[in-house]
């Protein structure tokens, strides 16, 4: 049995190193110590997930330092307005064209929209939203979807694209934008989440998604589950979100290893996976 981590964003672990340093404390949230600490929690893989242009070189870095970590190229809605001032269409297109061939990318993302925190650049989201998805399918890779309070426009942009496939990262619970996504081929992605007390919704609706469209993911250093909530998330705890998954469906936490790790290689199947073959 291992598991899978479908989200993470490892470089803000080294905000914490720096601040570590800075402040004498032990390097306890290094990378090298967040991947031993994966492994040993039997987490053998792990989607190191871009968010803007200037990911590219760490990115690649960590995908080349260690074995179970692969990655994606793409930029976050929440980035949109920046890049959009720092670079032109054609220049943000080119420096996704040049890296995604990089043997350990697996994937498009994270894109997609957020009115929560930026309804104001909607329009820059929705532009660099489509132009992600138009690269997705040229280079034949899935998506990681981002979408904050912006349901509806999420699936109708991605009605407009119908040969994509991809997952709803970090779902929020919301039936009717599951039964959409599924429609549309997608995959859901549950996070800690769900191990939360007032995530109810979520819960519930966990019901209804086919166990052969689940993944699972931290989207650490946010969001850390139950019994480690308010702290920093990390690869090594995307386990309690299958034990809560396992607890909430009433079936064994192998169940939910094997069926979402099998989905996650599924999905993210464009390139090989030569240590888990
Ligand atoms: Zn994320």
């Amino acid at each position: 049995m291992f598991f899978v981590d479908s989200h993470c964003h490892l470089k803000f672990s080294r905000f914490v190193d720096a601040f570590n340093a800075e402040v004498g404390f032990e390097n306890k949230y290094g990378v090298e110590a967040i991947v031993k600490r994966a492994i040993n929690a039997n987490v053998r893989c792990m989607l190191n997930i871009g968010t803007e242009l200037t990911d590219m070189s760490y990115l690649q870095e960590f995908a080349e330092t260690y074995e179970t970590v692969f990655h994606t190229v793409g930029v976050h809605a929440l980035e949109a307005a920046k890049h959009y001032e720092l670079y032109s269409l054609d220049e943000i297109s080119k420096i996704i064209r040049d890296n995604y061939s990089h043997p350990k990318v697996v994937g498009i993302g994270e894109i997609g929209l957020d009115y929560h925190y930026e309804k104001e650049s909607r329009k820059q989201q929705d532009t660099l939203f489509n132009l992600q998805l138009d690269l997705a399918k040229e280079c034949g890779l899935p998506v990681s979807i981002h979408s904050r309070e912006a349901i509806d426009d999420t699936i109708s942009v991605l009605k407009n694209h119908p040969d994509i496939n991809g997952v709803i990262h970090c779902f929020s619970g919301e039936k009717h934008f599951a039964e959409q996504a599924l429609d549309l081929g997608f995959f859901i992605s549950i996070s800690g989440v769900i191990t939360y007390k007032k995530a109810t919704e979520l819960q519930d609706t966990l019901k209804y998604i086919p166990r052969d469209r689940l993944l699972i993911e931290t989207d650490s250093p946010f969001l850390a589950p139950v019994p480690f909530r308010g702290k920093i998330n990390e690869p090594s705890f995307v386990v309690y979100v299958a034990q809560k998954i396992a607890e909430l469906l009433g079936i064994p936490v192998e169940d939910v290893a094997k069926f979402s790790s099998k989905n996650f290689f599924n999905l993210f199947s464009g390139k090989t996976f030569p240590i888990y073959k």
